[in-house]
């Protein structure tokens, strides 16, 4: 047997990262092919992986290999889902059996676009399906919007989860109130995160950081008045159930509403679909204040029909001292209503803008078809527009909603369709492609880093074990630098 020493750069570089299970041990990359399918995704989030599950499932012969920016898998499951949903990120289990599969190989700190291109991806393989997310925010596109104290949700959920780019954030928490754009889950889950007991965070945040004594941390903030704005109705509002009863249950605060923005609600309870009904009805017990602790020192609310217009400067017009919201009113009824400004405005006080009206895609590679306007690749069920072999899935493909079930079931729409083509002849097997080796080499040259599967279990080993220190399930790493250290130990 060869010692390892002995062996070729590449060699050693493929033994070392395509892995299958402990079961499988050490195997081949899915290397050249002459008849069976090569398919290769970008971006190892929610989408990737139920993707690559739905293909593995469904074709015994495919090999799938995934390319993710970060050296750590799972997309927004590890980096968007709040710290105290810990039953969400269970899904994490079922994308590790897919990884740890014996035709997928994962390859992290790998950026499409930047190290290889997605033509060298298309010339590789079969097929490529590009799922890379929306990594972007909306801007609010309105004077004040770079002042101090003024946030993307997108950074901000980025510094409570530990996203490498994102730990340096310090927002400035000194104000007593926020105001947050948006009335969807990412809205709640980051007003919940500004006014929970800090002893209910301890237990689930693995960044331990921003929960500790220390400037722009959540332990010194002065924030006690949450008020989350949206340019539409209460019967429009975007949130789930499940979110708005976290905000309803919240230990130590209650609700402040506008009780004249909720006129004729009640009435049109009868009328509206269960799960909206629903909603509705917690909606107006939280207004009614029947809800929340009489003992509550921290407040929030939602303030409905008002639509940003300008975030107004301090005296010395560096920071954040209010916002100027323009007041609407409906026209139309129920989902499709439109909001339509008055003419009338309000001013708000509040030393923290927090603007989550939703994250946005960004074209990958020019090669690559992209719809500007609706910040999506231009696709049919998951089959790019005038590129053949060319998929996409998740929220690249239908814009950024959803929860994590609805991108399952588009990413094995997308599936379904790479399996039809391959069926139909569409995707040329019987053209010899390299596959990972291909890619390997290019990296190889190119001085880029990857981290496989295998590696990745290292860095997540050693959270956990951080974690166990401090008595919580994981303290996060979040240097690239010393993940892919630790990775290659
Ligand atoms: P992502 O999860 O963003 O994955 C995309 C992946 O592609 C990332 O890993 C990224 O690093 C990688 N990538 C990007 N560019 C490149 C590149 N150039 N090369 C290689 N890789 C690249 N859903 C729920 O069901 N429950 C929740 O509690 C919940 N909470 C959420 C909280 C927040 C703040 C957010 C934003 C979303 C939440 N969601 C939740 C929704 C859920 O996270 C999404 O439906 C899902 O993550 C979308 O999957 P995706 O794979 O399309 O995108």
């Amino acid at each position: 047997m060869r010692s390892l020493r002995a062996v070729k750069p590449l060699e050693r570089f493929l033994s070392a990262r395509c892995v299958g299970t402990r079961a499988h041990g050490v195997r081949k990359l899915s290397s050249t092919s002459g008849s069976y399918p090569l398919v290769c995704i970008v971006g190892g989030g929610p989408a990737g992986f139920y993707t690559a599950q739905h293909l593995l499932k469904s074709h015994p012969d495919i090999h799938v290999d995934i390319y993710e920016r970060l050296p750590i898998p799972f997309g927004l499951v590890r980096f968007g889902v709040a710290p105290d949903h810990p039953e969400v990120k269970n899904v994490i289990n079922t994308f590790t059996q897919t990884a740890q599969h014996k035709h997928c190989c994962f390859f992290g700190n790998v950026n499409i676009g930047r190290d290889v291109s997605v033509k060298e991806l298309q010339e590789a393989y079969h097929a490529v399906v590009l799922s890379y997310g929306a990594e972007a925010n909306r801007r609010l596109g309105i004077p004040g919007e770079d002042l101090l104290g003024v946030y993307s949700a997108k950074d901000f959920v980025g510094w409570y989860n530990g996203v490498p780019c994102n730990k340096d954030l310090q927002p400035d928490l000194s104000s007593d109130t926020a105001v947050i754009l948006g009335q969807g889950n990412v809205a709640l889950d980051v007003a919940r995160m500004l006014l929970s007991p800090l002893d209910i965070l301890k237990v689930s945040f693995s960044r331990t950081h921003c929960i500790n004594k220390q400037k722009g941390s959540l332990m010194e903030s002065h924030v006690h008045k949450v008020l989350i704005v949206g340019r539409r109705g209460p019967l429009q509002m975007a949130c789930t159930i499940k979110e708005l009863r976290e905000m309803v249950n919240l230990p130590g605060t209650k609700p402040d509403m506008v009780t004249a923005e909720f006129e004729g609600i009640a009435e049109a309870l009868k009328e509206l679909p269960r799960p909206r009904k629903r909603l509705t009805e917690l909606l107006l017990k939280a207004a009614q204040g029947s809800a929340g602790s009489a003992q509550a020192t921290r407040q929030w609310g939602f303030r409905f029909l008002r639509s940003p217009v300008e975030i107004r400067p301090s005296s010395d017009v560096t920071r954040t001292a209010g916002i100027r919201l323009a007041v609407n009113r409906l026209e139309g009824s129920g989902e499709n209503a439109q909001a339509v400004p008055t003419g009338e405005v309000e001013d708000l006080q509040c030393g923290l803008v927090i603007n989550s009206i939703g994250y946005r895609s960004l074209p990958i590679d020019a090669t690559v078809p992209f719809d500007p306007h609706k910040a999506v690749i231009p696709n049919t069920v998951g089959r790019v527009e005038q590129v053949a072999g060319l998929y996409c899935s998740g929220w690249v493909k239908r814009g950024p909603t959803g929860v994590i079930a609805t991108t399952m079931n588009d990413s094995f729409d997308t599936a379904r369709a790479l399996l039809q083509d391959i069926e139909a002849g569409l995707l040329k097997l019987s053209t010899k492609k390299l596959g990972s080796k291909a890619i390997v080499t290019l990296l190889e040259k190119r001085g880029v880093n990857s981290v496989s599967f295998l590696e990745w279990e290292k860095i997540n080993a050693e959270e956990v074990k951080r974690g166990g220190r401090a008595g919580k399930p994981r303290e996060k790493l979040l240097d690239v630098e010393e993940m892919i250290k630790i990775a290659k130990t």
